[in-house]
C-alpha cells in the first residue's frame, strides 16, 4: 500500500535491519527498540491489523508465530524467554497500520 512504511521496508523503498526474509515476511530491528532486543515480524502483503484478519490469513499467523521462535533462537532469547505482541488499534497502541508482530526480551537477569 502506497504511503505505508512497514510496504515500504518490504518493497526495499525503504532501509531496516533485516534479520530474515521469505516470501511472505519480513523481520527487521524496531526503529525505538522497547526492550534490549526488539524485532517486527512482518507479512509482506498489506493487512491493517489483527481486526482485518480472514480465515483465509490463518497460515499467515501460523508462520509469524514460529517465525517468532526462530528468530528468538537466532538471537539467544530462546531460553531466556521473550514477548510476543501484537498491538490492535490506536487504543491497543497500534501505531503502524500494518500487521506486525513484535520479538521483545534480552532483559537481564534480576537475581
Ligand atoms: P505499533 O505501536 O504500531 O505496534 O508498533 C510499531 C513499531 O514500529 C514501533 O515500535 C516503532 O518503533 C516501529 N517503527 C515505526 N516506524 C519504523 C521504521 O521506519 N523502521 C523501523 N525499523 N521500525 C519502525
Ligand atoms: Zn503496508
Amino acid at each position: 500500500m502506497k504511503d505505508c512504511i512497514f510496504c515500504k521496508i518490504a518493497k526495499k523503498e525503504e532501509k531496516a535491519e533485516i534479520i530474515h526474509e521469505n516470501d511472505n515476511l519480513i523481520v527487521f530491528k524496531d526503529i525505538k527498540p522497547k526492550a534490549p532486543i526488539h524485532y517486527l515480524i512482518v507479512p509482506k502483503k498489506h493487512i491493517k491489523s489483527i481486526n482485518e484478519l480472514k480465515e483465509e490469513n490463518k497460515g499467515l499467523i501460523g508462520e509469524m508465530v514460529l517465525t517468532a521462535k526462530k528468530i528468538a533462537g537466532k538471537v539467544g532469547i530462546k531460553d531466556s524467554g521473550y514477548k510476543l505482541i501484537f498491538n490492535v488499534g490506536r487504543g491497543g497502541g497500534q501505531i503502524v497500520d500494518h500487521l506486525h508482530l513484535h520479538v521483545l526480551g534480552g532483559w537481564k537477569k534480576s537475581s
